[in-house]
């Protein structure tokens, strides 16, 4: 089958399934608190924890743009099953496959691909977030050997997984490492009362003498920042730019739902001009961010040298009228939108998240800036 039919055909699929195994659950699972693992199982069946994985390493080799789709699919379905596709594909998986050697691949990457393994990506710590080169985690070398000291926080699938990519200092040098968990030497704590993200396993890592062979070191010795960092990041914010179309698409639809049953003043509320200007800017809102990621995927597809920064535009950008549609869809149900009858009181605690997560909104401002200083820069003007 050509390429693109074969990948048509599995967004298909993936649409059935996340109608039928995903919607009806999201709200359960949200209150519950817990992405079931028999979930984690059936979607690693359906090898859509590996879906950008070469077939050799159990994936179902989505391009950027069918990948960007499919994360939309699931997103919109349920923001756990997209935070776990994140996690594994995007942050995890990525890594392993562009920084890992031959047998870190085969032991890891399959594994995670078929469901037996959760991975997590450990990088943010207790005092260092956004300045994310400045990581306290020590490692030393000792013998064959390597010693982890440290605690990490706000890890997703932190507490359920089996291993752990884990981005330590030695003297300011930062190098990433693959870590597996140890009851002795790998301690997890999830963390609870969160705002978005209450499904996703959160959890603090506290790493206590880890003793790592040196066979799990994670790509060359000081090239945990630059390289695996940056790596995991980039294909992080491209999977939160998709999640940011998921959750506002969510949103219109729930209040295009809502605004043609609601009636008040004897009619119904669509026919309100205010609200129209409501569903106007939704509409547009959403179909401006879709642009913008596929810009971002087809860019990627090419391997373009803008790719990064189109990426790091479209999640900044989606993430924001993410937050403004969900925003929206909780007014325009009134007092119902403040309660999980429906959904959007859900989409709106999610959409903040995207704001926090693989760099913050102000971060990617940053980034932004930079890079517009340098391209539209002309000593004529
Ligand atoms: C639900 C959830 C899931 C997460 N999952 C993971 C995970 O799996 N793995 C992981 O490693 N981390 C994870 N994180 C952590 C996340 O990546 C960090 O929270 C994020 O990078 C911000 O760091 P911080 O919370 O320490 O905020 P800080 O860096 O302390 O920022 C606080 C505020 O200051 C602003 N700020 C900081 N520096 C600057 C600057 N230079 N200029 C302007 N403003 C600035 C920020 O924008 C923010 O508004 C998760 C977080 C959440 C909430």
């Amino acid at each position: 089958m050509p390429g693109d039919e074969r990948q048509q055909k599995i967004l298909q699929e993936a649409q059935e399934f996340a109608a039928a195994e995903l919607k009806p659950h999201a709200a359960e699972i949200d209150r519950k608190g817990a992405l079931p693992k028999k979930l984690i199982k059936k979607m690693a069946a359906r090898k859509y924890l590996s879906a950008t994985f070469p077939n050799n390493y159990g994936g179902l080799e989505l391009d950027p743009v069918h990948y960007g789709l499919f994360t939309e699919c699931i997103g919109k379905a349920c923001g756990a099953s997209r935070a776990l596709l994140t996690v594994q594909t995007s942050l995890v998986g990525e890594s392993i496959l562009r920084f890992g050697n031959e047998s870190q691949k085969k032991k890891w990457l399959l594994p995670l691909a078929k469901g037996k393994k959760v991975g997590a990506f450990a990088l943010t710590e207790p005092t260092v977030g956004s300045d994310a080169k400045n990581v306290q985690c020590q490692y030393r070398k000792v013998g064959d050997n390597y010693i982890i000291n440290g605690r990490k926080k706000w890890i997703s699938f932190g507490a359920i997984a089996d291993f752990f990519v884990v981005i330590c200092s030695y003297d300011g040098t930062v190098s990433a490492f693959i870590v597996e968990r140890s009851p002795k030497e790998v301690h997890t704590r999830p963390i609870r009362g969160l705002l978005g993200g209450r499904a996703s396993h959160i959890a603090e890592v506290e790493f206590q003498n880890a003793v790592i062979p040196a066979e799990n070191l994670l790509g060359p010795e000081g090239s945990g920042f630059s390289y695996v960092v940056g790596t995991a990041l980039d294909h992080g914010r491209f999977s939160i730019a998709w999640s940011g179309v998921a959750i506002a698409q969510a949103a219109l639809e729930a209040m295009v739902s809502y605004a043609r049953r609601r009636e008040q003043f004897g009619q119904k509320i669509h026919k309100f001009q205010l609200i129209q200007g409501i569903l106007g800017d939704a509409v547009t809102k959403t179909h401006a961010a879709r642009a913008l990621c596929l810009k971002a995927g087809e860019l990627r597809k090419s391997q373009h040298s803008e790719a990064v920064h189109e990426t790091t535009i479209a999640k900044y950008f989606t993430s924001k009228i993410a937050n403004e549609v969900a925003s929206d869809a909780v007014q325009v149900h009134g007092g119902e939108g403040c309660a999980d009858k429906y959904p959007v009181e859900r989409l709106f605690r999610e959409a903040k998240i995207l704001e926090i997560i693989e760099g913050t909104s102000q971060i990617q401002q940053l980034i932004i800036a930079k890079y517009g200083l340098r391209k539209y820069f002309s000593v004529k003007a």
